[in-house]
């Protein structure tokens, strides 16, 4: 996510923090030191309000980090691999590699975070009672009692159904395993995400007008942010759906340009880059396919260096996410696509090229696809 910074490593995953979040622990950590503190606790030394204000606001954060670590943890457990999980404005995301392949996976990982969340609800609740129990000032534990309802919003809130909330993919799962379809499964459950989203929008506005604007505008985005994730999830698995039933040898563009690999880079500029205007071109030497030359590639080269340097030495060599078979699905070209950072692969039968799919092809198609058959 853009202007998100890491701050570590748990089990391999990276944890990042976007710049929205620091608005929100402002936020937070500023009604309790001005609101909250002040109101219960009038005896409180305003210095004491913003401690504990902040206290209270890293709990938060923590709790949901846990929420999205419980869901990530179960998510590898169950082969499909977490490289990121991001904290934002709206709370946090845990990226996974792919969609789950069948929904008794899709189920387990939905639930693993509202499972927590009730578990820290239960763990700050015996805390919160155990410090009362031994009379210790009401002021401090005061954090303790506000986290632990904080988590129970956090799973009542998650378990809605409404893709793709928790709640919505625990649906999904079951609707997918019932009804065997999980094109049916995502087109129901986003459905109701696009209603719970507007539905809090009007509800937003409702408390706008009521005269709590802070809270009613938060509403509206929050709502707003749900009907866009649910249309866009919906999207996404339909063309995932789509693209695992097009073979790559379909798929394919079929005149293959390639260069020799002892052509200089002032000729591969002036007879390729400029004449075919692709962006990157498969290199052969002796019949053999040996890499990829990108623009990328000449770029890191001065100018004056273009006549007497060949091909050869500047290559992206050929390997397994630059390749790509005619039989395997276009879903596997596309995840390669995204991940070579050349934007293309090479569908190679043996030795020999016989095709290339590439990004503009990917989103060409997407493009004819959705004006035609929405
Ligand atoms: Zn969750």
């Amino acid at each position: 996510m853009k202007g998100s910074f890491v701050i570590g490593k748990i089990k391999g995953i990276e944890i990042e923090i976007n710049l929205s979040w620091l608005v929100i622990f402002g936020l937070i950590t500023f009604m309790m030191a001005t609101n909250f503190f002040p109101q219960n606790y009038p005896e409180l030394s305003s210095i004491m309000g913003w401690i504990l204000g902040s206290i209270i606001a890293v709990l938060m954060l923590l709790s949901i980090l846990l929420h999205e670590l419980s869901h990530s943890i179960v998510s590898i457990k169950q082969g499909i691999d977490v490289k990121k999980i991001t904290l934002f404005i709206f709370g946090g995301i845990a990226q996974m590699d792919k969609e789950p392949d069948n929904p008794i996976q899709e189920l387990k990982i939905a639930l693993a975070g509202p499972a927590m969340s009730l578990l820290l609800f239960v763990i700050f609740t015996l805390i919160f009672n155990l410090l009362t129990y031994l009379r210790v000032e009401s002021y401090i534990i005061a954090p303790l009692i506000y986290v632990s309802s904080v988590n129970l919003i956090i799973v009542l809130f998650n378990m809605v159904p409404a893709f793709p909330l928790d709640g919505g993919r625990v649906l999904r799962a079951l609707i997918w395993h019932f009804q065997g379809s999980l094109l049916k499964a995502t087109r129901i459950t986003s459905s109701l995400g696009k209603i719970f989203g507007y539905l809090l929008v009007f509800l937003g506005l409702y408390v706008v007008f009521m005269g709590n604007a802070l809270n009613g505008i938060w509403f509206v985005f929050i709502g707003w942010f749900i009907k866009q994730l649910s249309e866009s999830s919906y999207q996404n698995t339909v063309m995932t759906d789509l693209f695992t039933k097009i073979k790559v040898s379909t798929f394919m563009s079929k005149n293959v340009i390639s260069v020799g690999s002892h052509i200089s880079i002032e000729a591969l500029v002036e007879n390729y880059f400029y004449k075919f205007k692709y962006t990157s071109f498969p290199v052969i030497d002796s019949d053999k396919v040996i890499g990829m030359v990108t623009v990328e590639n000449i770029k890191t080269l001065n100018r004056e260096e273009w006549n007497r340097t060949i091909i050869r030495n500047l290559i992206t060599p050929i390997s397994d996410d630059l390749i790509v078979h005619p039989q395997n699905n276009v879903s596997v070209a596309i995840k390669k696509i995204f991940q070579n950072g050349i934007g293309r692969v090479l569908v190679m039968d043996g030795e020999a090229i016989i095709g290339i799919v590439s990004r503009t092809d990917i989103l060409n198609y997407i493009r004819i696809h959705s004006q035609l058959e929405e």
